[in-house]
């Protein structure tokens, strides 16, 4: 594994500024990849995939480390809204889920006596704290489903968008895109009406 302070000036260059984020990010994709005894992360293109539960700064840390990246299918991002994230050999199954540790920002101040600027503490801090202090890293297995998937595209009976790799939601033996089923992100003049009087018919 390349030095922390190399991939951190990459991250660094990357994201456009140094902050707690890319500190963090560079040593959960550290500890992640060395739990999985991955010594050159960039080298195993799509053997390495990462699942990052969080779109904030330590992500584009973890893909300057990982090289994984959403394109490429091999950064994954769940919208958890929480600090963690999970590192898979896909050759071998082995995954580790790296997540900060909540108690970490407390512990920070210790480590940079006289900085008083929160965010320079924690840049300082999470620099040298043991990793088991600002990390807990914890073995999962992937659920099926969640790495190959189906090279299929289907349309949704609602919306009549094309919906790829089994995505779809099917109920009563009828496909419907997610943000049609259950709501998405935005509005849209199309009825959702329509779907719930579909669902509730018997
Ligand atoms: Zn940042
Ligand atoms: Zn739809």
């Amino acid at each position: 594994m390349r030095p922390f302070d190399e991939l951190l000036q990459e991250a660094v260059a990357f994201h456009g500024h140094l902050c707690p984020g890319q500190v963090l990010g560079v040593r959960m994709a550290m500890a992640g990849c060395r739990a999985l005894r991955i010594e050159e992360p960039k080298r195993m293109g799509k053997g390495l995939v990462v699942f990052v539960e969080i779109d904030r700064c330590a992500t584009d840390a973890i893909q300057v480390v990982t090289g994984c990246s959403l394109g490429k299918r091999t950064l994954k991002h769940l919208d958890y809204g929480k600090m963690a994230a999970t590192f898979v050999n896909v050759a071998t199954g082995e995954a580790m889920r790296v997540a900060a540790r909540d108690d970490a920002r407390e512990h920070a101040a210790a480590y940079t006596p006289g900085v008083t600027d929160p965010r320079q503490v924690q840049i300082a801090a999470y620099r040298l704290m043991p990793e088991a202090e600002l990390l807990t890293l914890t073995p999962v297995v992937i659920r099926p489903g969640w790495l190959g998937r189906p090279r299929v595209r289907v349309p949704c009976q609602l919306c009549g968008e094309g919906v790829n790799y089994g995505r779809e939601v099917v109920t009563e033996g009828l496909a419907f895109c997610q943000s049609c089923f259950a709501g998405g992100y935005y509005d849209s003049p199309t009825p959702l009406d329509a779907l719930r009087t579909f669902s509730g018919r018997t």
